[in-house]
């Protein structure tokens, strides 16, 4: 590969087009839609970050980022279906049928900008402009949002291998931080010094952890070390971002892998303290080995394609940490669905300081591991109405994926599986004929109608 330096963007090194392997063909159509367009419009665009590392290594890439040096505003002029998003960062997402582009305006970091003096309002009142690069007492960014050079704006991403550019100007590579030759070497390197990045935003120490288990590339020793030393300090992230990201780590497909690493280097600690201490624990002599088989068998799901919605993730991972919790409340005298109920609460209690499990996925969480007990029933009570649940499908997944290799369970399985497959084919019959078929008891009327009929008229039945 020739690398030429780059006279215009200092530091910068530039693989042409006839030097390096990555093609128009393999990018997404709306991207180089976007891409033209802009460069038409007379200004610089840029396809960076993940899918220029991912078209080089010859994966997929996920998703499309573009980087241009017009506003906002300007972006949003240029493309009727972009909608302005972020408080933090202006970003334009441009919408397509089945895809969003992301357009970004080259961002500075600009961490020496100096206090912004203050304005004077229409109604003629003094206001202090709010600083483009906010930071908090220990060096977390907080907010920036000054636009800056293509060289600026690639600085300020976090790792070598994320900061390269592909200009639709002239179809060629630019390389501001040696990016490609960590590439090639399979290392994860952050841009700058580990322990300043790491500072100005812990989140950056998840990341480093899934690209080194998703690319099977290594981190840079000072990189790790850094890590290691300042892992205690990833729960200064904002609570919701760590759930994110956690996700991305556990659907990557290699949550295995990351979350070896998260324990070998004190982050999984420091993020679930309670849960990893019981990990590290036995139960009656017995190593607690669920979350790890789990771990597994997640991973060869999504590697063949599968989805899988995150109350069924938190359940496979965390299920045998709720059931143990379960029991306890059960043994101190818990009828079995409050057991449940104070099981999860006290896990949420637990996790979501720290790693902010949404509320939603909190109560579907608890419902999987609820509703187990429905399987055992059969036909059980209103089968029918359990089947029309929309959690119903991660209820059976959950007892396959945990119990399935019993036979007993294997068969109830079938059974209730072969039910929805028929309600599926059917439509529902009216009420009255489906409690007849099914052998369910008939539903009870609602009591306040009840009351009004026996207020009107006698009944007749
Ligand atoms: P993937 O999408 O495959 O998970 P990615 O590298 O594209 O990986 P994104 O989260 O899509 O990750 O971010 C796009 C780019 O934005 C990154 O490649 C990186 O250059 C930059 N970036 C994202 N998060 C950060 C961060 N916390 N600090 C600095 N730069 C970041
Ligand atoms: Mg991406």
């Amino acid at each position: 590969m020739k690398k030429k330096k780059n006279p215009e963007k200092s530091g910068s090194v530039i693989i042409a087009r006839q030097e390096h392997g990555i093609s128009r063909k393999l990018m997404s159509p709306n991207a180089l839609r976007v891409l033209y367009r802009l460069k038409d419009n007379g200004f610089v665009a840029y396809l960076v970050g993940g899918c220029v590392r991912d078209l080089l290594l010859g994966r997929e890439p996920k998703d499309f980022d573009v980087v241009t040096n017009a506003t906002p505003g300007e972006v949003k002029r240029m493309f009727r279906s972009c909608r302005l998003v972020g408080r933090r960062f202006r970003l334009a997402h441009i919408h397509f049928k089945e895809e969003l582009i992301e357009v970004a305006t080259f961002r500075s970091q600009a961490s020496d900008e100096p206090e912004p003096e203050a304005v004077e309002t229409r109604r003629g009142e003094q206001r202090q402009r709010l600083p483009h690069m906010l930071m908090d007492d220990e060096g977390m960014i907080l907010r920036d949002n000054v636009f800056g050079t293509p060289e600026e704006d690639a600085l300020r991403r976090d790792f070598t291998v994320n900061a390269l550019a592909y200009d639709i100007a002239d179809f060629s590579i630019i390389d501001f931080a040696s990016g490609l030759a960590d590439l090639g070497a399979g290392i994860i390197r952050t841009i700058g010094d580990p322990a300043v990045r790491f500072q100005e935003d812990p989140v950056r120490m998840l990341r480093a952890v899934r690209f080194a288990a998703q690319l099977g590339f290594t981190m840079a020793e000072e990189t790790r070390k850094a890590l290691v030393a300042s892992a205690d300090t990833i729960v200064r992230a904002a609570p919701p971002r760590l759930y994110d990201e956690m996700l991305k780590i556990l659907l990557s497909g290699e949550g295995a892998k990351c979350c070896d690493l998260l324990r070998q280097t004190g982050l999984f600690a420091a993020l679930f303290p309670a849960f990893s201490a019981w990990l590290d624990s036995e139960s009656e002599g017995f190593p607690h080995t669920r979350f790890g088989e789990m771990l597994t068998c997640v991973d060869s799901r999504i590697q063949k394609g599968d989805k899988i919605s995150p109350p069924l993730l938190l359940a496979l991972l965390f299920g045998e940490y709720l059931d143990e919790k379960a029991e306890n409340f059960r043994a101190k005298g818990a009828p079995w669905q409050q057991s449940i109920d104070a099981a999860t609460a006290e896990f949420l209690g637990e996790v979501c300081p720290f790693v902010q499990i949404t509320n939603r996925v909190g109560l579907a969480l608890r419902d999987i591991i609820a509703q187990q007990t429905r399987l055992k029933l059969i036909p059980g009570r209103r089968p029918q109405a359990f089947i029309a649940r929309n959690d119903f499908n991660d209820i059976i997944e959950y007892c396959r994926l945990i119990h399935g290799d019993k036979k007993d369970v294997a068969g109830r399985l079938e059974w209730w599986r072969a039910q929805a497959e028929q309600m599926e084919q059917e439509p529902l019959a009216p009420l009255s004929k489906r409690t007849e078929e099914t052998g369910a008891p008939p539903r009870k009327k609602r009591r306040r109608r009840r009351r009004k009929q026996h207020g009107l008229h006698q009944s007749t039945k």
